[in-house]
């Protein structure tokens, strides 16, 4: 008799919440009709689809709406930024509008567009590509012979060959060890692997422009809501604490720094750092500090792994450090129960980098690239010196391979400029591909040799300022 009544009960719940199911999607639909309406609207008066004041306005409403009915903020807020990102998107459908970056307006586009020109013929000095010049350490030959011959080709631990951990974690230092190690598919892949590891549909991440574009690429594929905090040249491209401080809600989940910074050039002050931690610990997120350009710097920096906090996922590579960009190794270092969930990633995509690679990288670990910074920092004296000529605005890089300044003259888009200097047979990187409000912006790069680079500021130069 109980049995029979605890099964009508089951029966009636699920009739219930096959109802309630319905209301919500009945509902959401509503929710987007009204959207589309907005997004005529919006497009008719030429009004940005994203409107930051009027989410926070809703977001209150919805943070106070939960709190008064015992609904879990965190939980009500994810659901919202979902609803929040659908409406973009149809928005953005509507109004015939890409949704990533497109690839009219990042380095990447811009180097297409060279190689292509290069391939009918034209000469192109490339200020855009952001690949040291110089060759890959020595010992990498030998060693991916001695792979092949000791038929060291196959599947790895999704982690990473153990010696090849282990000597990352020596290299590291700071206790760490090699279960908090994983070698990725370059560092592009750690900072990927960690999102999808961490986030939840809904869940944002905080991340400062101008940034490499990748950034927003990771959390938009994984789900998750990009929330940009700007800096600005005037501020030395330092964040604004405070404003940080106010765009950590209930459902944020990620701070991403990436310092030597590309394409700024800027290293974050050791308070700042500690600042953004205790900001971090106080309210439960994790920190991923991408310092794939930590060998690039000119002053003193301090690697995240310094901080021994429990929620940070420290990203390095071996492309920059030691030119080998091709070979696709890098690292993240964060405590065993993230590692393993990064692992557990890597696993679904791609089993593990492969083998005779992660040889090639063991064999360059002591590598000294020493030469090779005193190399760019020359090269970024040389850029700087010219663009001070040129009396453009920008800060000495204290780190990374580019200089950043903004436009002046008679030329004042990134777009305008970009062109105008590709028929003249020099490729560089618009400013608004590491973020929107970086119009006026372009980026330099110090991967070329000094004669190239030159020669590319006299182009520049001739363009800016005579016409
Ligand atoms: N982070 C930043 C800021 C970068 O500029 C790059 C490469 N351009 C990477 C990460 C990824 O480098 P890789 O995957 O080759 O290690």
């Amino acid at each position: 008799m109980v049995k029979k009544t605890r099964h009508e009960e089951l029966s009636k719940l699920r009739a219930q919440i096959r109802d309630v199911t319905l209301e919500i999607i009945a509902n959401a639909h509503k929710r987007m009709e009204l959207s589309e309406r907005i997004g005529t609207i919006k497009g008719n008066l030429n009004i940005e689809i994203e409107d930051e004041r009027v989410e926070q306005e809703i977001r209150r409403s919805v943070t106070e709406f939960s709190h008064k009915r015992g609904i879990d903020p965190a939980f009500a807020g994810r659901l919202l930024n979902i609803l929040l990102m659908e409406s973009v998107r149809l928005q953005q459908i509507q109004q015939k509008k890409p949704r990533y970056t497109t690839l009219e307006n990042t380095h990447l586009s811009v180097f297409m567009k060279a190689k292509e020109l290069e391939s009918s013929g034209k000469k192109i000095i490339h200020l855009e590509v952001g690949e040291p010049d110089f060759p890959p350490p020595r010992s990498l030959k030998k060693a991916l012979i001695e792979s092949y011959k000791k038929k060291q080709y196959h599947y790895t631990d999704s982690r990473g060959l153990l010696k090849l951990r282990q000597a990352i974690a020596k290299k590291v230092g700071n206790g760490t060890v090699d279960n908090e190690v994983i070698v990725t598919s370059g560092g592009r892949f750690a900072i990927f692997s960690a999102m999808l590891a961490l986030l939840k549909q809904g869940e944002e991440v905080i991340s400062i422009d101008p940034s490499w574009p990748a950034y927003r690429e990771f959390v938009d594929f994984a789900g998750g809501k990009i929330k940009i905090l700007h800096t600005t040249l005037e501020e030395r491209w330092a964040p604004d604490i405070r404003q940080l401080e106010a765009m950590i809600g209930h459902h944020t989940k990620v701070i991403i720094l990436n310092y030597p910074n590309n394409p700024t050039g800027k290293v974050l002050d050791e308070k700042d750092i500690t600042r953004i931690i205790s900001l971090a610990k106080d309210n439960g997120l994790y920190v991923i500090s991408d310092e794939v350009y930590s060998d690039y710097v000119f002053r003193g920096f301090t690697s995240l792994t310094r901080y021994k906090y429990d929620k940070s996922i420290v990203v390095s590579s071996f492309s920059k450090s030691c030119a080998m960009t091709g070979f696709r190794v890098g690292y993240g270092i964060a405590e065993k129960e993230i590692i393993d969930k990064m692992a557990r990633v890597q696993a679904i995509a791609l089993t593990s980098v492969a083998e005779p690679m992660q040889h090639a990288a063991l064999s360059a670990i002591d590598y000294n690239p020493a030469g090779n910074v005193k190399l760019i920092k020359e090269r970024l004296d040389l850029i700087s010196e010219k663009l001070c000529n040129m009396s453009l605005d920008f800060i000495t890089p204290e780190g990374a391979m580019y200089v950043y300044p903004r436009l002046r003259g008679l030329i004042q888009t990134d777009a305008e400029l970009v062109k105008t200097l590709l028929k003249l047979g020099v490729a560089v990187a618009p400013g608004s591909g590491f973020g929107e409000n970086y119009k006026q912006f372009i980026r330099i790069s110090a991967c070329q040799p000094k004669k190239l680079l030159e020669q590319g500021l006299e182009v520049i130069k001739s363009i800016l300022f005579v016409h």
